[in-house]
């Protein structure tokens, strides 16, 4: 099948050609017809599998054909999703999309003055891509009008429900028409987002290009064993001993965490950056362009943050802190593998992740492979031990003068460097007011 033969008009057809896009993906195939159409569609796909086209092609398409030069304009598709980069990324596909339209669009997300968001907002652009939070702000205080919306579209639905949306989702839906299109995408489907789409949806068809809950086939996965304290050297060694860890993508678990991880890479001359939730929008575009274009060779970022990322070379994904939730495995490893292109996800397991690695292996139906760094010490004298062993064997080792992992030479390496760097932060006032005292 190729572009022609789905039912899209000539100007977005003119547009995706300018992408390069060859044939549809499988989930363009399915659904661009039924979106057409006007039918309520449930997708069940993960990013990477062309999602965003499958929903925005056929909805400009039917844009374009009742858009007239001068109308008056009114927003007749809402998008919402869950983080700011899945909007901006959205919105930029949109833009690219419709570039040979009149069409006009607009985003709107927490983090940045709204000023230029309600303007937007009022003036009834014809689309508008949204995050839940600041959505739902800026209609509180009365901005937009909805009565003209044609055709909702919730992105991402599993991670709002995750990040607790549902409830601002469903004060939005009170200010839309009641007659409309609803069209709601999910990485995941459980009887939560089952029981979602019911309460969202009129008679749905269901559009489901992989298995549930599976990872794509482009994702070669690999489970790397570690104690928790010999991570970050490992991470170090992995990026050290091969250069086709050239655009890596690291999932810590917390926004701390990620800070002292790429503090630690800066250390060894590794460029890196991170993202979450508590740096700046500018801060979180800066560092993801340097990535997109190559000045920082990894990302570090927590789960929220990440969300929806699009990248398309993301060589390698690690996954640093083992998920939370077996579901954010299978978004995580997603960064990587996409369109078609392989790529590899690496997943450190320490011994306390060991039951939760058995529940993703359940959930994506498969073991996964146990790989060695080929040249990384690792503390063998901890890893052979029993856990109920240990203390013990520490005493004994520590009247002995050897090593059982917990104070390994690296991690003393790692404290003095970290003191040092803190050190010159604070620079050579503090220290001399210090002396004085
Ligand atoms: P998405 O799943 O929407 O995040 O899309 C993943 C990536 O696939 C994006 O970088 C798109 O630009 C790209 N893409 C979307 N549709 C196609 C297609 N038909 N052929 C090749 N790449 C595509």
């Amino acid at each position: 099948m190729n572009f022609n033969q789905l039912p899209l008009h000539e100007r977005i057809l003119k547009a995706v050609a300018d992408s390069g896009y060859t044939k549809p993906t499988p989930i363009q195939a399915q659904a661009i017809p039924k979106v057409a159409k006007g039918a309520d569609v449930i997708g069940i796909a993960q990013t990477g599998t062309g999602k965003t086209a499958a929903f925005t092609l056929p909805l400009l398409s039917k844009l374009v054909d009742k858009t007239e030069a001068k109308e008056e304009r009114h927003t007749r598709i809402l998008i919402i999703a869950p983080t700011r980069e899945l909007v901006q990324q959205i919105h930029e596909n949109i833009r690219g999309y419709a570039k040979y339209t009149n069409l006009r669009t607009g985003v709107i997300f927490g983090g940045i003055v709204d000023r230029g968001q309600i303007a937007k907002l009022n003036s009834g652009v014809d689309i508008i891509v949204a995050t839940p939070g600041r959505l739902l702000d800026l209609v509180d205080r009365g901005h937009g009008n909805f009565q003209h919306v044609q055709t909702l579209v919730l992105d991402e639905a599993d991670r709002m429900l995750d990040m607790g949306f549902i409830p601002d989702i469903r004060t939005v839906m009170k200010k839309l028409p009641k007659s409309k299109q609803t069209l709601f995408f999910s990485a995941t489907m459980n009887t939560q987002i089952e029981t979602l789409t019911k309460e969202f949806l009129n008679s749905p068809t269901l559009v489901e290009v992989e298995k549930r809950a599976s990872a794509a086939e482009t994702i070669d996965q690999q489970i790397y064993e570690v104690h928790q304290h010999q991570k970050t050297e490992l991470l170090e060694h992995l990026l050290d001993s091969s250069h086709e860890l050239y655009a890596v993508m690291v999932f810590a678990r917390t926004k701390l965490g990620t800070e002292e991880l790429v503090t630690a890479l800066k250390m060894e001359g590794i460029t890196a950056e991170a993202i979450h939730g508590d740096r700046s929008q500018g801060q979180r575009r800066r560092a993801l362009d340097d990535f997109k274009t190559g000045k920082v060779r990894v990302l570090v970022a927590t789960d929220v943050a990440a969300r929806g990322i699009d990248v398309d070379s993301v060589t390698h994904v690690i996954n640093y802190d083992f998920p939370e939730q077996s579901e954010d495995y299978i978004h995580r490893i997603g960064r990587t593998g996409r369109a078609g292109v392989k790529g590899v996800a690496i997943t450190f397991v320490s011994p306390a992740n060991q039951n939760a690695l058995k529940k993703v292996e359940k959930l994506i139906g498969k073991t996964l492979p146990k790989k060695q760094a080929e040249g990384f010490k690792y503390d063998q004298a901890a890893e052979e031990l029993r856990p109920e062993d240990r203390p013990r064997a520490r005493k004994i080792a520590k009247k002995a003068g050897t090593n059982t992992g917990r104070n390994s030479e690296y991690q003393n390496k790692f404290a003095n460097r970290k003191n040092n760097a803190q050190a010159k932060k604070r620079g050579p006032k503090k220290s001399a007011k210090r002396r004085r005292r």
